[in-house]
């Protein structure tokens, strides 16, 4: 089905509001998970409602959370997000960055015990709004998936790390991506008989790469859910520098946060974030940053196409392209992913009226 994004943010939004969030809080979560799909990043998008809505069923996720400042100076906040809504606590915690470098240039802020944060460009949008930099490194804590470089079990979770430069008036740099090979929401797709995961994907007990989805989940029953007894895991981009990198990840946004590295015991989801904020003007002529980084965006994409390859992007364009192509012919989610939202909308008590409109 294709769907508006304003179809989308209504029907999600009075699913949270029928489940126990404000009016205000569903709008935001909404909003932010219909983001997520207009930029083309449809695993962090709508089609986690029926897990929040499970999640705040079992007590982790709580709505109407504020964090908590368990320590700040002038630079520096350690704020806990209580298990609220990343939507909800992740803002507080990126608009005190924010605020924060504002005055002194810099600031960084440890978040630990969010909710599931989401698509971390999102935080890094709202610096560049305020034409902050902004880097962010995240963990997961209750979500092992991830085999480190040279290992076959689990240590990891997708652990994501963002960088965004603001260019003034011209569209933004934007690096956002998981340190894994893919999603688990893609192992899921492909468990469900949907596309195909790319070549060595993931590694099996055995220590072999393959595309099979039973090495993360043993045998696939998508009725009782994401079994994770296959013995395998999904493997780091990268090799050993991804492996690296999410390492790191586990370090600055698990252990340094005080929200606890990736592990078996943790049962339940929740995202830490160290995020870094930086005021570009500080560091010399603010006009003379954005020229001589634009006068490189145009070498680096004047860069001859290699074989299948149309042009050169920078970081940031796909998603760009893909918000303005969605916002402008609607959000196209598969029958079945359409089918969990809209049994979830429903059982909330939104109207079959309401859910029909949505797709009209
Ligand atoms: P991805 O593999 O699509 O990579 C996206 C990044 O690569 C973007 O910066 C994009 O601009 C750039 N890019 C893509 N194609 C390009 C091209 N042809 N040329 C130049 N640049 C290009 O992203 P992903 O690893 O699948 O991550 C998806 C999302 O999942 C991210 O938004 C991430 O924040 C989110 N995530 C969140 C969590 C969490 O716990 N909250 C965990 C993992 C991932």
């Amino acid at each position: 089905v294709i769907i508006q994004s304003e179809n989308l943010i209504r029907i999600v939004t009075q699913t949270f509001a029928n489940s126990g969030c404000s009016d205000e809080e569903a709008l935001r979560i909404a909003t932010r998970l219909t983001s997520a799909n207009l930029t083309g990043h449809d695993s962090h998008g709508v089609l986690r409602v029926p897990r929040y809505v499970m999640w705040m069923e079992t007590g982790d996720l709580v709505p109407g959370r504020t964090i908590n400042v368990v320590s700040q100076n002038e630079t520096i906040a350690v704020v806990d997000g209580l298990q609220g809504f990343g939507q909800s606590v992740g803002e507080q915690a990126v608009q005190l960055g924010i605020d924060m470098a504002q005055k002194s240039g810099l600031s960084i802020v440890a978040l630990r015990n969010s909710g599931h944060l989401g698509r971390i460009g999102d935080w890094a949008e709202m610096a560049i709004e305020e034409g902050l930099i902004s880097i962010h490194f995240v963990n997961v804590a209750g979500s092992v998936l991830v085999a480190p470089f040279g290992g076959i079990d689990a240590r990891m979770a997708t652990n994501p790390v963002t960088i965004g430069v603001p260019m003034g008036d011209k569209p933004p740099l934007l690096l956002d991506f998981a340190t894994s090979l893919v999603a688990e929401g893609k192992v899921m797709v492909a468990a469900k008989g949907g596309k195909p995961l790319p070549e060595g994907s993931l590694i099996n007990k055995d220590g072999d790469l393959t595309t099979d989805p039973v090495a993360l989940y043993g045998t696939f029953d998508a009725a009782a859910g994401d079994g994770r007894d296959g013995g395998g895991a999904i493997r780091a981009m990268g090799d050993h520098k991804g492996s690296g990198l999410a390492f790191m990840c586990e370090m600055l946004a698990g252990a340094l946060t005080g929200g606890g590295c990736a592990d078996v015991e943790t049962q339940y989801f929740h995202n830490g974030m160290l995020s870094i904020y930086i005021k570009p003007g500080e560091f010399g002529d603010q006009n003379q940053f954005v020229q001589d980084a634009l006068t490189y965006v145009d070498y680096f994409k004047a860069a001859k196409p290699a074989k299948d390859f149309d042009e050169v992007l920078v970081p940031g364009e796909p998603e760009q392209r893909r918000r303005a192509d969605r916002l402008a012919n609607g959000i196209e989610i598969s029958d079945d992913g359409w089918q969990a939202i809209a049994d979830c909308a429903r059982q909330s008590g939104v109207s079959e009226d309401d859910i029909a409109a949505a797709t009209a």
